[in-house]
């Protein structure tokens, strides 16, 4: 049974909370009508009619009217135009700062010049916790071979192979990754030639194994995402076939990087649940939870766009289903225990999920209703990352704010429109750049985790395996979906919208900040979080009430608005 809690109402729009017999309260959503989609169309019109002829006729198909019943077509993970000025990271970025730079005891070296290596030294705040105050963490160092003019002329190699003896000498750590940089692919340097020489060399169990991730090898990090999957399966995944803890309802969560330690609050649900968390994909993880992976019954996708690979490569490999999860929002993380607890069928579990998710409510309702007072009809847009712009709106959503306008810095069609677009996404040159590696069925580990008939009954039972709807869907009709935002693009949404709060990175912060708008960065979380799971969730409502509603922002001006002549002095 349902009934209606408390109803908040302002000029343009109205929301309800609704709460039922097990005290889980779920928003109803309703669009913000203050902003039309006439008033939307008035910004494509106006920002495309200052580009020259050639950009607008490409960024007009990257900027689209939202229609959640029938999403359009979007261009996207097409190469920015040269001269705009774009949010996005490089492929090795994507490779050794996402994906691989949050495992505690790889230590990866950077082969390239400082300036690659500073720039993915985990500004993101991934977190990490060692269960022993001696167990490896080189998280905090950053490695690189620091090449200079030299090494560019005759090759870096040697300088790359001095550079693991050191790092073997001073940590023997279990394993090595080399990242290739731009230079390292101009000059011609073989990183894999090198991670075999040196494993002979240092011989023993020890690890070595390269990336071929230069800066320019695809449009996006997006690209270095799937190079670093492709280097997990092929080298770490599989190779430790030893089941340990407990055996039941085994679990890995694919696509959270422990931000702001959302991890820790994760692993906390799970176990609170008696879920068995075997590895995260990468935040708080270790090689020996990645080469144990594969003991696990059910594969979670948290960020769709930077893991499916893997999550694709495990099922065939080894039989293991993936669905695709959203644990950012309490009702979202709520769903999320629900979809486990139906996979594995076991009534104990299902009633103990039940059971964590009334106690976690508890504190989630009591700050979200405290929120919401303030923050309800409020107004938010989203750029950033490959999943966050479209898992964030869950948030924004539980405070009753509308999202006017969002977008990926690096997604593909399949992460707007779904994943049933993927067979019509055209294979470009950029595509074929990226080694597509061939997954085979594992004879020795192969064991499908459910028959065809228990699928198919999860399926007619609401459960979708290999799925993801994406982020057009859940967004209202008429919002604006933009991919690639231009810097130019950015400035002329808040100009003519004044959201009362943007979501992107470092690079947007100060300047979206000095036209009187906050914001939150996602990528990093400014100095917050967690921001995932039920305490995330409380987290998040209280950072945006204090960000969203507090009215320093309108005394945000530049001199030049309130004088009419103005001087200056430069500071030595
Ligand atoms: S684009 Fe190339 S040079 Fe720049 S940080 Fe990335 S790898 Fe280094």
């Amino acid at each position: 049974m349902l009934w209606i809690r408390y109803v908040y109402v302002q000029p343009n729009r109205a929301t309800a909370l609704w709460t039922n017999e097990k005290g889980d309260t779920t928003m109803i959503k309703e669009v913000n009508n203050s902003v039309s989609v006439d008033d939307l169309k008035k910004f494509k019109d106006e920002v495309l009619h200052k580009y020259p002829k050639k950009v607008a006729k490409k960024r007009d198909k990257a900027i689209l009217l939202n229609d959640p019943e029938t999403p359009p077509q979007i261009q996207a993970n097409v190469r920015t135009i040269p001269g705009i000025i774009t949010q996005r990271g490089c492929t090795y970025a994507g490779c050794k700062g996402v994906v691989l730079g949050p495992t505690r005891d790889i230590i990866n070296i950077t082969h390239g010049p400082i300036g690659c290596g500073f720039y993915s030294w985990l500004t993101r705040r991934n977190q990490t916790k060692p269960e022993t105050e001696t167990d490896e963490n080189f998280m905090m160092y950053c490695f690189s071979t620091d090449m200079q003019d030299s090494n560019i002329v005759f090759g870096g190699e040697e300088k790359l192979k001095q550079a693991i003896r050191e790092a073997y000498e001073l940590f023997h750590p279990k394993a090595i990754a080399i990242f290739s940089t731009c230079p390292v692919g101009l000059i011609g340097d073989d990183v894999h030639r090198v991670a075999r020489h040196m494993k002979e060399e240092i011989g023993g169990d020890i690890n070595i194994f390269g990336f071929s991730c230069e800066g320019y090898r695809g449009v996006s990090q997006s690209a270095g995402h799937h190079i670093a999957n492709n280097g997990l399966f092929k080298n770490l995944i599989g190779r430790d076939d030893e089941k340990r803890g407990d055996l039941k309802y085994r679990v890995n969560l694919l696509g959270e990087y422990n931000i702001g330690g959302d991890a820790f609050e994760l692993e906390r649900v799970f176990e609170k649940c008696g879920i068995n968390l075997i590895a995260t994909f990468s935040g708080n993880s270790t090689i020996q939870k990645f080469e144990n992976a594969h003991t696990a019954d059910l594969n979670m996708v948290m960020c769709h766009r930077s893991i499916n690979y893997v999550a694709e490569m495990m099922e065939t490999a080894f039989g293991i289903p993936w669905i695709k999860v959203q644990p950012i929002g309490a009702d979202s993380t709520a769903k999320m225990l629900r979809k486990i607890g139906q996979y594995f069928g076991d009534q104990e579990l299902i009633d103990k999920i039940e059971e964590v998710i009334a106690d976690e409510m508890v504190a989630v309702t009591a700050a979200r209703e405290k929120a919401l007072k303030k923050t309800n009809g409020k107004t938010a847009m989203l750029f950033v990352g490959g999943s966050r712009a479209h898992h964030y709106q869950n948030l924004f959503e539980e405070l009753g704010m509308s999202t006017l306008s969002a977008g990926y810095e690096f997604g593909h069609r399949d992460d707007y429109e779904g994943r049933v677009v993927i067979p019509t996404i055209q294979i470009d040159a950029d595509s074929r750049n990226i080694e597509e590696i061939t997954v085979t069925k594992d004879e020795a580990r192969y064991n499908p985790r459910k028959t065809e008939e228990e699928l198919k009954a999860l399926e007619a039972d609401g459960m979708e395996f290999n799925g993801y709807e994406g982020l057009m869907p859940q967004m209202a009709k008429g919002s604006l979906v933009i991919d690639d935002l231009s810097h130019y693009e950015m400035e002329k949404l808040i100009e003519l919208y004044k959201p009362d709060v943007f979501c992107a990175g470092i690079k947007e912060k100060f300047c979206v900040q000095k036209m009187g708008v906050p914001l939150k960065q996602l990528h990093s979380y400014d100095y917050g979080g967690p921001y995932a799971g039920f305490k995330g969730a409380i987290n998040f409502y209280e950072d945006i009430e204090m960000i969203a509603c507090s009215t320093i922002w309108k005394e945000m001006k530049a001199p030049w608005e309130s004088e009419t002549y103005v001087e200056a002095q430069y500071a030595y």
